[in-house]
């Protein structure tokens, strides 16, 4: 195997790290680029010690001059709370973010992976989502700065592989869970668990009917690899998420029973355009990438409350007041 230069942007965070240490293990030369704005070192500390992996501080919004032949664009705040925190900033790190990375596979000539999302398809009319769907996203609304900086990454990885002709690939996440959530980003899974684990109630938004389809971080890190290396002429977009869909009272019911806590179901406001379905449709990456994912929530439950066990959460820092 010929070992490979990869920049993985956000590599700190949550899937970031798992995706670095993955390149790492398979012998790459990785460097993993953060600001840390909704992680810590503690996620990377462990790879530190390798002569394969470094880490830069920096801010993607920023120019940076590196040499590499892949680079995966991970950078961006993904939990509701965090990414609704500076709202402008979000924005800006998902439009300057590709415009400099994607300068950057230009002038390297490097292949450049773009961490798109479900939430392209804003609230769906059309369910489960192909990729052929083009979404219903309300522009305006506090969700927007996310989805329309994901959906206009999109367009520029597109036009900078047609004008330009950079090697690109596009994958839509769906919603993905396991170690390393931090414990107060405000996402469904992450606060369940942290909720059951200290006998808090648990708050479930609207009356809970609303469904996700949650994808364990294993399955989703393969899932990305194996579209960077895909074949040249299938850029994407393509869906990365796992199909079974749950009702979000149902994940609820699921964390009680497997922490054994006291909580108790307590329901609030749903908040604005919280989309009400959600389930990808994996037809292309199954046929293209012959890719599936294995891991079923009860078992990647298990291993993330495991996790969640293992942590002191107080050491933590809440990045924004919003969980
Ligand atoms: P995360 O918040 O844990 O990771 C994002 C990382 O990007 C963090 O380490 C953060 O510090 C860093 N970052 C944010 N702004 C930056 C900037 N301006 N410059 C440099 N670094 C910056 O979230 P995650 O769940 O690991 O998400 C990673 C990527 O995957 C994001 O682009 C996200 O939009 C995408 N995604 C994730 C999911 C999911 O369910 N986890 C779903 C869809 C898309
Ligand atoms: N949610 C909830 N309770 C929480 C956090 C989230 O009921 O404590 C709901 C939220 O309203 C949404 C779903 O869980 O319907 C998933 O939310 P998350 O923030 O994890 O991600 P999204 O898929 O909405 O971006």
């Amino acid at each position: 195997m010929s070992i490979k230069r990869i920049l993985v942007t956000g590599g700190a965070g949550f899937l970031g790290s798992h995706l670095c240490e993955r390149l790492v293990d398979q012998g790459q030369d990785v460097i993993c680029l953060d600001n840390f704005f909704t992680s810590q070192k503690s996620n990377v500390e462990h790879l530190l010690a390798r002569p394969n992996f470094e880490l830069i501080r920096h801010d993607v919004t920023h120019p940076t001059w590196l040499e590499v032949d892949e680079i995966y664009n991970l950078a961006c705040p993904a939990a509701p709370g965090h990414y609704q925190y500076n709202p402008i900033k979000t924005m800006k790190t998902s439009v300057m973010g590709a415009i400099n990375m994607l300068g950057m596979a230009k002038r390297c000539r490097a292949k450049i992976l773009q961490a798109s999302t479900s939430e392209v398809y804003g609230d769906p009319d059309v369910h489960p989502q192909p990729e052929s769907y083009r979404g219903n996203v309300n522009p305006i609304g506090p969700r927007a700065c996310y989805d329309e900086g994901k959906r206009a990454a999109e367009t520029l990885f597109f036009d900078y592989h047609r004008m330009n002709g950079v090697n690109i690939r596009v994958v839509r996440i769906f919603n993905t869970y396991g170690p390393r959530m931090h414990p107060f980003d405000g996402r469904v899974v992450s606060n369940f668990i942290r909720q059951a684990l200290r006998g808090e109630p648990i708050t479930i938004f609207g009356d809970g009917s609303q469904t996700r389809s949650f994808c364990y971080v294993d399955d989703l890190i393969d899932g990305i690899i194996a579209m960077m290396n895909g074949p040249d002429d299938f850029p994407g977009p393509v869906n990365l998420g796992n199909p079974d869909e749950f009702t979000i009272r149902e994940l609820a019911e699921h964390v009680v029973e497997m922490v054994g806590g006291q909580s108790r179901l307590e329901f609030a406001d749903l908040p604005p355009d919280d989309p009400r379905q959600r389930r990808p449709d994996i037809t292309l990456a199954r046929e293209r990438l012959g890719w599936a994912p294995k891991v079923k929530l009860q078992e990647g439950l298990a291993r993330t409350i495991e996790w969640f066990r293992s942590i002191n959460m107080d050491d933590y820092r809440a990045p924004t007041p919003n969980y």
